[in-house]
C-alpha cells in the first residue's frame, strides 16, 4: 500500500508595516482591540488551522514585544520563527520566506486583517493544492473609473471581472521562492520601470505564466488601516 505523505503548510504573518495611514503613535497591528493586539487574532487564526508553521515578520524593535507579549504571553506554539521585516511589503515577505523551515504551500497573510476565516483558509488549501497558486478577493460593490493624470474619467472596466483583492495568497514553495528570489535580484530595474509591488501574486504574474485562482475571501477579511477600521473592527468583535 502507497503511504499518502502528508502536505506542510506555513503561514508568514506580515506585521512589519509601519501604518503611517492610521495616524497614530501606535502601530495598528498592536492596537488594543478589546484588550488583545490586533495581531494577535491573526495569529490566532492560523494557530488555530491546518496550518504547521507560522513565521511572524515585524520591525526589529518590535521582535522581543512579538516574543514575550505576544507569542509567549498567550502560548502560540505554531510560530517557529519572528523576524525582522524590511523597508517594503515584499522585502518583508522575501524575509518570512527565508525563514521557514520545511514546506510544501506557503501561506502570506497581511497580519492587519484579523478576520480571516476557517473556511476561507480550506478554501485556499484546496485550490493550492489543485492550482500551485491561488489568492482569495471579492467582487467589487462600486463602479471603478480609471482617471487621466488630470483626475478626468478615462474608462470604466466592466464591473463583473474587477475584484478587491484580499489575502492569504497562496503558493507552491517552490514557485513563490524562485519568483521573490529574481525579484530581489531585479528590484532596482523594476524600480527603474516604475513598477510597484502591491501584492504576492503581482510577483508570480511578472515572472511566470503560472495559472493563479481566485477563491471566495470575505468582504469582513478587511486590512485595518484608516482610522474609522477600528470602528468596524471593534464592533465586530
Ligand atoms: O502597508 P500595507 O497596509 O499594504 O501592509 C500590508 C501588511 O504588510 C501589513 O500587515 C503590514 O504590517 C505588512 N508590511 C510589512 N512590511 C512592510 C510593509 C507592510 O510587513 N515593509
Amino acid at each position: 500500500m502507497s503511504e499518502v505523505i502528508k502536505k506542510r503548510y506555513a503561514a508568514i504573518v506580515l506585521a512589519a508595516g509601519s501604518g503611517k495611514r492610521m495616524q497614530s503613535p501606535v502601530q495598528k497591528q498592536y492596537m488594543l482591540i478589546h484588550d488583545k493586539p490586533l495581531i494577535y487574532y491573526t495569529i490566532k487564526a492560523f494557530e488555530e488551522s491546518f496550518v504547521d508553521e507560522i513565521i511572524l515578520v515585524c520591525g526589529k524593535n518590535e521582535i522581543d514585544y512579538c516574543r514575550n507579549e505576544i507569542v509567549d504571553y498567550y502560548g502560540f506554539k505554531k510560530v517557529t520563527a519572528i523576524v525582522e521585516g524590511g523597508k517594503e511589503r515584499y522585502h518583508s515577505v522575501a524575509a518570512g520566506l527565508n525563514a521557514i523551515d520545511k514546506c510544501d504551500y506557503v501561506f502570506i497573510h497581511d497580519g492587519a486583517r484579523p478576520f480571516v476565516k476557517q473556511e476561507m483558509l480550506l478554501r485556499a488549501k484546496n485550490a493550492v493544492t489543485e492550482h500551485g497558486a491561488c489568492i482569495v478577493g471579492m467582487p467589487v460593490k462600486d463602479t471603478i473609473k480609471v482617471i487621466n493624470e488630470n483626475g478626468m474619467i478615462d474608462k470604466t472596466p466592466d464591473r463583473n471581472s474587477l475584484f478587491v483583492i484580499q489575502t492569504p495568497q497562496c503558493f507552491e514553495r517552490e514557485l513563490i521562492d524562485s519568483c521573490y528570489k529574481k525579484l530581489i535580484e531585479q528590484e532596482q530595474e523594476l524600480s527603474e520601470q516604475g513598477i510597484k509591488i502591491t501584492d504576492d501574486a503581482m510577483v508570480v504574474e511578472y515572472f511566470t505564466n503560472h495559472p493563479i485562482k481566485l477563491v471566495e475571501g470575505d468582504y469582513c477579511n478587511i486590512k485595518v488601516t484608516t482610522p474609522e477600521d477600528l470602528l468596524f473592527i471593534q464592533n465586530y468583535l
